[in-house]
């Protein structure tokens, strides 16, 4: 069955263009093109050190993120030390729904120990 793949007529067989489009016609139509994704709340942080750090992890792993901060947090250049501009700012970090749980166990197993020394450089007991 031919289909407009613009407006997504259906047209009896035999039409090979779209009247209201004048587009050829295809047999199939192509996947609708995927939603926004469904953002859910990562964690909220106010903590001007940890923001940057968790932000770079989720960069690191791929995970799309929204930082609101009510100032497009998310704007801003997040190199060392930006995030310091917040503090006292509680920034909503927001991940794909479909990522949630793979950012969560990103954050707990990464996030605390990045600023782990290395072993060398550790105090003695
Ligand atoms: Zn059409």
């Amino acid at each position: 069955m031919p289909f407009c793949p613009q407006c997504r007529s259906e047209f009896r067989p035999g039409f090979d263009r779209c009247s209201d489009c004048g587009v050829a016609l295809v047999d199939t139509l192509p996947p609708e093109r995927h939603p926004e994704p469904h953002y859910e709340l990562l964690m909220a942080t106010a903590d001007p050190d940890l923001l940057p750090l968790v932000l770079s992890a989720l960069r690191a792993a791929d995970i799309p993120y929204v930082a609101d901060g009510g100032e497009a947090a998310s704007l801003l250049p997040l190199g060392p030390g930006a995030g310091t501009s917040h503090g006292g700012v509680a920034v909503e970090i927001l991940v794909p729904a479909d990522r949630l749980a793979e950012a969560e166990a990103l954050i707990e197993a990464g996030v605390e120990v990045t600023d782990e020394l290395p072993p060398e450089l550790r105090e003695e007991d």
